[in-house]
């Protein structure tokens, strides 16, 4: 028997349909959109969960607490990005895979309640302490996969290449979690990884963590080993001592370095890319890559600005995705909203970060974060007939949405929603994983 969700309208690929019934079969497979019967009325709305494109899981356990100002000055700094990598070591050495397992499990829940359905994991963690391997190798990437399975939220697991310790610098001992020795055992690591993920009916990519931690002569052998439809994700140009220290060491910015190993077959995602300049972004372009942004940490962790004047001609929603990155927010509709108030702020002007022909800036970036971000997903059509049904129910009773015009939904949960005051239901694999609570 078909479950029917009467709604007031549904997206389908950034065009609403209007007084029509989501139907859902007894397995959880999508049906239909059919028009509401008579006597039906629907006020919600139906979207598409959100993909977060970047995220370092173990980040959202210790978000807020490198707040304090005085932790740059061990290195005779101010507080700035590196002085937060070495508070980041610190947490990355407690990690141990039960704990690991329970903590990922709770945010990948928050991530569910706030309509999160698709989570992109660049997973750099893999060793003991002293850098050991556990037995078996995969034992932190299968704690994700766990907790993935208990909360229900879909995956797609990146285990990251590590093996330097800067440009042309052995790794660091607070570094040793992460790193590989060669190559070859990080693609024997990747290998077991990718099975794990089969078996656990998630996703798989690889990462390269950073040009910083990967021997840039290595890229070549790494991508063209690959099977083209895979993901392979890599921090680029996030900070400008690194962009600084590329150009020193091999004559190139590290976008233009990167893409100069790669080929327009690759499924490739550049997390940050907030230091690009024209000519990188027309190479990424030209190569079919794609861009994710991270802006509640990009604002946290004093990246900068991305320079969306040099990226605007070139994007057309198809290439810039999302990431919630280090976790401080497990809000989407905050990451979009940061991204356009950075461009506001710099800019003194509004409504920026959509090309002319789009009207809502809300709108467009909601639907690129969607459509880039579903790049790194086997299913990725959320109303295909037979395929279990991914997707969220917005509440059209919310005060976020109180008197709203059709074409103001969207940029009201953008720029208005402060909590998950507006979604009713997350479904993920055709169950539902998260429910609003009814009022008391
Ligand atoms: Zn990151």
């Amino acid at each position: 028997m078909s479950k029917r969700t009467p709604l007031r309208a549904a997206w389908i690929d950034g065009v609403w349909k209007e007084n029509v019934s989501l139907l859902v079969d007894e397995h959880g497979q999508f049906e239909a959109l059919e028009e509401l019967k008579a006597g039906e009325t629907g006020c919600d709305f139906l979207l598409p969960g959100f993909v977060s494109s970047h995220s370092h899981a173990f980040h959202r356990f210790f978000a807020g607490d490198g707040e304090q100002k005085g932790s740059g000055r061990q290195l005779g700094e101010s507080d700035n990005f590196w002085s937060w990598r070495t508070a980041m070591y610190k947490e990355a050495a407690l990690l141990d895979p039960d704990t690991y397992c329970k903590k990922a499990e709770v945010f990948f829940k928050e991530l569910l309640s706030f309509g999160v359905t698709h989570l992109v994991e660049f997973h750099y963690v893999h060793h003991k302490k002293d850098g050991s391997p556990y037995a078996p190798v995969t034992e932190l990437s299968e704690a994700l996969l766990r907790s993935a399975k208990n909360a229900g939220i879909r995956l797609c697991l990146l285990p990251t290449y590590y093996n330097k310790g800067g440009f042309k610098q052995n790794i660091f001992p607070d570094q040793k979690r992460f790193y590989s020795a060669n190559l070859a055992s990080f693609l024997k690591l990747a290998k077991k990884t990718e099975r794990l993920c089969k078996n656990y009916g998630q996703d798989f990519g690889i990462a390269l963590h950073s040009l910083r931690a990967v021997d840039q002569k290595e890229i070549p052998q790494i991508l063209g080993g690959l099977d083209p439809a895979i993901p392979v994700h890599i921090h680029v140009s996030e900070q400008q001592k690194e962009v600084y220290e590329c150009l020193r060491i091999h004559g190139k910015k590290p976008i233009e370095l990167f893409l100069s190993s790669a080929n327009n077959k690759q499924n490739l995602f550049l997390i940050h890319a907030t230091h690009a300049d024209a000519n990188e972004l027309k190479l990424l372009k030209d190569k079919g890559a794609n861009i994710i942004v991270c802006p509640t940490t990009e604002a946290n962790l004093g990246d900068g600005v991305f320079p969306w004047d040099d990226f605007s001609s070139l994007a057309d929603g198809s290439n810039l995705g999302f990431g919630t990155d280090a976790n401080l927010s497990v809000s989407m509709w905050e990451e979009l909203r940061t991204f356009e108030y950075s461009q506001r702020l710099l800019k003194r002007n509004r409504n920026i970060a959509a090309p002319a022909e789009h009207k809502s800036v809300a709108d467009f970036l909601f639907a690129s974060a969607w459509k880039t971000g579903m790049k790194n997903f086997s299913q990725n059509n959320y109303l295909q007939k037979g395929a279990l049904f991914d997707g969220i129910l917005v509440d059209g009773s919310c005060p976020t949405l109180a008197g709203s015009s059709l074409e103001n939904t969207i940029p009201r949960l953008c720029f208005r929603s402060q909590s998950n005051d507006w979604l009713k239901k997350t479904w993920v694999r055709g169950k539902v994983q998260f429910a609003k609570k009814p009022a008391p």
